[in-house]
């Protein structure tokens, strides 16, 4: 679960963010739906601890990111500007995450298959397209197993086809009883695939509501 609780950020004289409270619920996927630059990405990184609040705060399972022990079987992540070692190859990408952060090693060949890049994991990351490296981004938030998963525009790169498989690895995923936030400023993306919403404009909550009842009332 993700408890964010009058959270704040200022950027100099912007206000990214402005006096969020919401709660992301494990066992469904809730989309974080807002236009470009409404404030979704900094929230994301405010919950992974790598921006700090300008005022409140948000809670991941009961506790701030940054007291979490292994933090990486806790909570996985897709960003949208995480740049992965080029010269490296997804297996030697993923391989270095898993030690680095006490996640078996076995792990490695299970999210590569998971993402369909068993295939290409001994290329360069270097020579990825855009949606083989959103695949791997995608293995790297799954790699720990953990409970609760933020994704962060996750469709950007993918083809058709890796949309339609998206959109079931979510749902599978808030099947198992995991916290899924998904982020996008698209509606007929987030009709597809999210069961609750969390809606926002200029860094401040417009709605928190279920998808079907946000349909109904816009
Ligand atoms: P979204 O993810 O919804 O597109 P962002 O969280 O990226 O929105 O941005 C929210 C606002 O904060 C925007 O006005 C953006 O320009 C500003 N912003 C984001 N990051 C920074 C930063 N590091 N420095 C200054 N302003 C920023
Ligand atoms: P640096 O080592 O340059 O400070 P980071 O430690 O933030 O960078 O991240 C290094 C790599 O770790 C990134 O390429 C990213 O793929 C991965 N990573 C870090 N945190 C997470 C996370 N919560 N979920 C998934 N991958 C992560």
């Amino acid at each position: 679960m993700i408890e964010v609780e009058g959270l704040t950020k200022r950027y100099g004289r912007t206000l990214a963010v402005d006096g969020l409270s919401f709660t992301v619920e494990p066992g469904r996927v809730t989309g974080f739906l807002g236009p470009n630059g409404a404030g979704k990405s900094t929230t994301m990184r405010m919950v992974l601890g790598l921006d700090r609040p300008s005022a409140g705060r948000v809670l991941v399972d009961g506790r701030p990111y940054a007291e979490l022990t292994d933090p990486l079987r806790r909570v996985g992540a897709l960003l949208e500007a995480r740049a992965v070692h080029g010269g490296r190859s997804a297996y030697h990408h993923l391989l270095w995450l898993a030690q680095t952060n006490r996640i078996p090693v076995s792990r490695v060949g299970e999210v590569l298959e998971q993402v369909g890049l068993t295939a290409v994991k001994r290329k360069r990351v270097k020579g990825f397209s855009l949606g083989m490296n959103q695949r791997l981004g995608i293995a790297a938030a799954l790699l720990g197993d953990p409970g609760v998963l933020l994704f962060d525009e996750p469709v950007n790169g993918l083809d058709p086809e890796g949309i339609v498989w998206l959109r079931t690895l979510l749902k599978d995923l808030a099947g198992q009883g995991r916290t899924v936030f998904v982020s996008s400023h698209l509606m007929s993306e987030m009709a597809l695939t999210a069961e609750h919403l969390v809606v926002i404009g200029r860094g401040r909550l417009l709605a928190d509501t279920t998808v079907e009842r946000f349909i109904a009332d816009n």
